[in-house]
Parts: structure tokens; C-alpha cells; sequence
């Protein structure tokens, strides 16, 4: 799912005045300095073997080549059919001059001068990992809340193991409490879901504190749970609950301080204040930048970011610096546009590529669109009802989809669509096929996101209409034994996310977190992919595992072809840019059930050695 999909969830964002660039650089200058990016000298010796290298070419007369750098690796899995595995990569300032043993390169040097570095002599590398779907103002306003959730979040700092029962789940809450010296501060926690930790009411935290204001953010993001003194902080009464539509009423519990889905978007212009603070954007952001460079990360991508100038600015002010260790790239939300703008939607759609600035970019010719709802709330739509009943909703209804799909197909845009359920996949492959119909384009490269529930009928229809896959297998390991039992049955369950199939049909598929979703770790994405093991620890539908090298794909390869920039980057081959993920080990040849815990020691970016620190 998307966080961001709701339209309602969209406008509360969209409406809350977001701390200013200047806002969020004076908290950053108030901050301790904390260099947390520095990069590698290069090893003496290494410095050693230039000088006399340097004279060699001068012998050879050709001082005015420049130097080239060739890492040394245990080994190099480069994803080139041709040579798929090799222990030497030569690189020219940002980009892959060679890619061969260390003797073959050293062999075609001829005069022009090179150093050999040593420093990955023991490691492996791998073309730069790619989170190629990922929210960073969400990751960042959750993730530097207390994390209380109902699984293990490994970060920089550490490992915040999971709550996995409703005892666990207070007992943290009560200690997140005490651990905050005054007892007037804010908590804000995230991750509580009531399956995993029983219910919690207003009174429960009120036992907890009357001092503090304390808001419990949902898993899904979608709902709160506040205290009472959190209800007086923020001007949250029975009054300004009378003055919301009705139907955000009926999601208002003002007794029990539950505000979920239109409740929650009604109070969140109360809240947002307290969460997004300068200061937790800042940080937010700065541990995005962390968090990403410690998983290997070299290129993000937000699609469907939020439609707001001012929110771009403010997260441009610490993703977009020079210093960052990946670009980010932002894919804009065609619902909103499509929504305001229906006349002249292309041109405003155009007039949005100039939001990005240094590290920051808009992805020019690409677009989001949302079909159906979100697989966290069972609201996707599917062909079969829920065990429950019904059978989900849209985010955009289907004419309203088929207008918007259709202006963006005929001006050529590469079209991201968040869809979740089988028959959401329907309406999708309908307006593709009917725009195929219409209007023929070669290699449209439409995306299909998230692919929970789908049907095997719809991935050979899939491959015949040039749709690709961008798909989260992180599903199946948190909710295929839930939804078993609850909601999908045991068939619809264990098949989400049917990448054995996509990949025998020969789809390109990437893998994705929609990270607060999922841990945004490349590795985790690549090892439920490649083991589908649930929480309870079974397989789910064994023959839906996705091979180790289409998975490596997921996030390399097929990701940077997902976002059209596959003759830049995903593969280590000679003119793309020299962006390299530095592992401790093999994820195609590692015991499959150990891939996720591969250390990562840190990234080449564009040339420039960033270790993790
Ligand atoms: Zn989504
Ligand atoms: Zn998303």
C-alpha cells in the first residue's frame, strides 16, 4: 500500500504548513554536528603504486589521461550476461571505464595512469542497491518516534526488537514514558496494531500519563490513539469533532481517543504540528540519509510524493545536499494533478519538474496513479469477497482512473499505478489494453505496484501487454498466516506477491518496501522474495519464490529499468555509473535463509568510496 494514497491523508499533508528550509537549517545548526558520511583515503600502499605508475605514464608520454582508479574485490557480480563475475572494476571519476580481473585491466591500461585499490580486497560487490519505492517524510516522522511495532526494526542505532504481545506492548509504552526526564514532553510512538497488541484506549494511556501529551500512531499510519492530555494540548473536543464532515465523525472516538481514516484525517491538522515539528523533520530526514547508506542504498525513488512545493523544499532541505550518499528521485501524484488541473494537466504535471534541486529530483516523463485501496486495511479490490464480506474499494474511481490514465498515456508518460487487488489488477490491464487499442506505444513500460493479490490468467496478460512489475514481498512474510485465517483465505494468502510465476513468464519485476510499510533494506526485500517464509516460519505457496538472481535484479537491475534509467546504472558494465553496494558476502551463493543478514560495509557512489560509519 501506499501510505500516502488516501486523498484525504494527502490533503492533511498538503494543508499543514510545513517547517521552512530556513526552519529545518537553523534546528540542523542547533543540532550537534554529526559528520555521519566521510569517505576513505585512499591505502598507502595504494598511494604508493600511484606515484610510480604516475611516472610510468609519463614515460609513455600521455600525462594528460587521467587516473584511474581499479578496485580489487573477492568478487564482483556485475548482472552482464557476458560476464557475470570478475574481481576487478576500473573506474573514471563517476562512471565504469572497465570491468575485468585486476590483471586484465591492468593490462589494457597502456599509458594512462591508474592506482589499484585494495580496500574491497575481501568483500563483495554488487551493482548499487536500489530502493526503488520508498516514503521518506513518512520513514523519517516514524522512525524517530518510539518504535514500538509488531516486528524487529534494524537501524543504524540498533536493533528495536518487536512487541509480540499485548503485555509486551505496555510494558515498552510505560517505559518509553519513564524514560522521558520531563514530564510535560511529547511521546509519539508507532507500530501499535491491535491484532498483534490487544486493544488501548484514551484511559490506558491516561494511567501512563496526565502530564504528557501522548499519541500512539497505528502501523498502517492510518489511525491515533491519544491520551486526554494530548485532546486538551491539541484543541481536540467534543466541539471541533462536531465541526468534521460526517463521516469523519463516524471515525472519531472522542471517548476512547481513537481517530482512525477519516477520523485520523480530520485530527491530523491538530496533530501534525506536534509530530513535524522542524526539529523530528530534520531528524526524520537526516536518519532517511543514514538509514538508506547503511542498507547499501545508491538511488531512492518516492513515487506518488506529495503534490505540496513547500513540502518538496522542506525535505529537499536535507536530502537534496551535496554530501548526500544517493540521489533521491520523486515521482509526482497524477490523482492530485489530474484532480485540480483536469484541463491542463499535462502542463502543470510539467510545471512540477523543477521542484528538485542538487540530491533531489523529479522523475521527468513518469507518473503515479492509484487504483485501489490498501492490502493493511483489506481494501483492495477483489474479484472474490473477503471472508468478512465485500469486495474493497477504489482510491480513484475507475472513470476518474481511465481519464487520468488515458491523458498521461497519450503524452507519453511511463505510468506507476499502485494496485493492490485481482480485480484492481483488472481495471488496470483494461485501461492498458484499451489505450493499446487506441493509441499503440512501444515499450510504455507501465508499472504495476505492489501486486498483493493477483491471479495466474493476469500474468500472461500482464507480459502481453508490456506491463512490469514494482512488487513488495515483504507481504507475504507479515500478513500471508494472518490473512489465511482471516480475510483472503489460504489460497489467495499464500499466493500474494506471485513473482515464481511473473519471473517464469519472463516480466520484469523490482522490489519494493514502501518503507514505513516495510523495512526499506534491499537485502530483507531480496530475502522474502527469495524464501517466502512467513512470520510462524512455513514457506508460503513454495513455487512463488523468486529466484536469488531475479531477486538481486529486484534491486538493481530491473529496479533502475522500473524508473528508465537501467543505461545508467543497475549493472556493472563499462559507461554506467560507478555505483557499487560493498557486501561481506554473496547474496546469490549465501545460505538463502541468511541473504537479509548480510553485512553491509557501504557503497561507492558515483565514483567516491562511502564507507558506513
Ligand atoms: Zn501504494
Ligand atoms: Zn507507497
Amino acid at each position: 500500500m501506499c501510505v500516502m494514497c488516501n486523498p484525504a491523508f494527502a490533503d492533511a499533508f498538503r494543508n499543514y504548513a510545513f517547517p521552512s528550509r530556513r526552519q529545518i537549517l537553523r534546528s540542523a545548526a542547533a543540532a550537534t554536528a554529526s559528520a555521519f558520511i566521510c569517505e576513505t583515503a585512499t591505502s598507502a600502499a595504494a598511494q604508493a603504486e600511484e606515484a610510480s605508475l604516475q611516472d610510468l605514464a609519463n614515460r609513455f608520454d600521455q600525462p594528460s589521461l587521467p587516473r584511474v582508479t581499479i578496485f580489487r574485490a573477492r568478487e564482483i557480480i556485475t548482472l552482464d550476461p557476458d560476464k557475470p563475475s570478475t574481481t576487478g572494476v576500473a573506474v573514471l571519476g563517476d562512471r565504469i571505464l572497465a570491468v575485468g580481473s585486476v590483471d586484465e585491466l591492468q593490462s589494457v591500461a597502456g599509458g594512462q595512469p591508474y592506482v589499484i585499490d585494495d580496500t574491497f580486497a575481501d568483500k563483495v560487490i554488487t551493482p548499487g542497491l536500489i530502493a526503488q519505492h520508498d516514503h521518506p517524510l513518512l520513514t523519517g516522522l516514524t522512525m524517530v518516534s518510539e518504535i514500538i511495532a509488531i516486528e524487529d526494526w534494524v537501524l543504524p542505532s540498533g536493533v528495536v526488537p518487536a512487541a509480540n504481545s499485548p503485555s509486551e506492548y505496555r510494558a515498552r509504552l510505560a517505559a518509553a514514558n519513564a524514560k522521558l526526564a520531563n514530564p510535560v514532553e511529547l511521546l509519539v510512538t508507532w507500530g501499535y496494531h491491535p491484532v498483534f497488541h490487544g486493544p488501548l484506549t484514551r484511559s490506558d494511556l491516561d494511567q501512563i500519563s496526565s502530564t504528557r501529551p501522548i499519541i500512539v500512531w497505528h502501523r498502517s499510519a492510518h489511525e491515533f490513539i491519544v491520551n486526554s492530555k494530548a485532546l486538551r494540548a491539541y484543541g481536540i473536543d467534543a466541539a471541533f469533532v462536531a465541526d468534521l464532515p460526517a463521516a469523519a465523525q463516524k471515525q472519531c472516538d472522542l471517548a476512547e481517543g481513537h481517530f482512525w481514516e477519516g477520523g485520523m484525517f480530520g485530527v491530523i491538522p491538530k496533530l501534525l504540528p506536534a509530530i513535524a515539528t522542524p526539529d523530528r523533520l530534520r531528524r526524520g530526514l537526516e536518519f532517511v540519509v543514514r538509514y538508506y547508506h547503511a542498507n547499501g542504498v545508491t538511488l531512492g525513488c518516492e513515487p506518488g510524493g506529495l503534490f505540496s512545493k513547500q513540502l518538496q523544499d522542506a525535505q529537499n532541505a536535507v536530502l537534496s545536499r551535496a554530501d548526500s550518499p544517493f540521489r533521491f528521485y520523486f515521482i509526482p501524484d497524477g490523482k492530485s494533478i489530474n484532480a485540480a488541473f483536469p484541463d491542463t494537466t499535462i502542463s502543470e504535471t510539467e510545471k512540477v519538474l523543477g521542484w528538485g534541486e542538487g540530491m533531489t529530483a523529479m522523475m521527468p516523463g513518469a507518473i503515479k496513479l492509484f487504483a485501489d485501496g490498501a492490502i493493511y486495511s483489506l481494501a483492495m479490490r477483489v474479484r472474490e469477497p473477503y471472508s468478512g464480506g465485500g469486495n474493497g474499494e477504489w482510491i480513484m474511481e475507475p472513470e476518474f482512473f481511465a481519464r487520468a490514465f488515458k491523458v498521461y498515456w497519450d503524452a507519453g508518460y511511463q505510468i506507476h499505478v499502485h494496485v493492490n487487488g485481482d480485480a484492481g489488477l483488472d481495471t488496470v490491464l483494461d485501461n492498458v489494453e484499451t489505450n493499446m487499442r487506441r493509441h499503440p506505444r512501444y515499450d510504455h513500460r507501465t508499472v504495476a505496484i505492489h501486486l498483493a493479490v493477483s491471479q495466474k490468467d493476469q500474468v500472461e496478460r500482464m507480459r502481453r501487454l508490456g506491463v512490469i512489475i514494482s512488487a513488495n514481498p515483504y507481504y507475504v512474510r507479515a500478513l500471508a498466516d494472518a490473512y489465511s485465517k482471516d480475510g483472503l483465505g489460504p489460497e489467495r494468502a499464500d499466493n500474494m506477491v506471485r513473482l515464481g510465476d511473473i519471473e517464469r513468464a519472463g516480466i520484469s519485476y523490482s522490489l519494493h518496501s514502501d518503507m514505513p510499510m516495510a523495512p526499506g533494506q534491499p537485502l530483507f526485500l531480496m530475502h522474502c522474495a527469495v524464501n517466502r517464509t512467513t512470520v510462524s516460519g512455513r514457506v508460503a505457496a513454495p513455487d512463488q519464490r523468486a529466484t536469488r538472481l531475479g531477486a538481486l535484479k529486484g534491486v538493481t537491475l530491473s529496479a533502475a529499468h522500473s524508473l528508465r534509467l537501467e543505461n545508467d546504472m543497475g549493472s556493472i558494465v563499462t559507461g554506467k555509473l560507478a555505483n557499487f553496494s560493498i557486501l561481506e558476502d554473496n547474496p546469490l551463493t549465501v545460505d538463502a535463509a541468511k541473504i537479509k543478514d548480510i553485512p553491509v560495509w557501504g557503497t561507492v557512489f558515483e565514483g567516491k568510496v562511502r564507507p558506513v560509519v
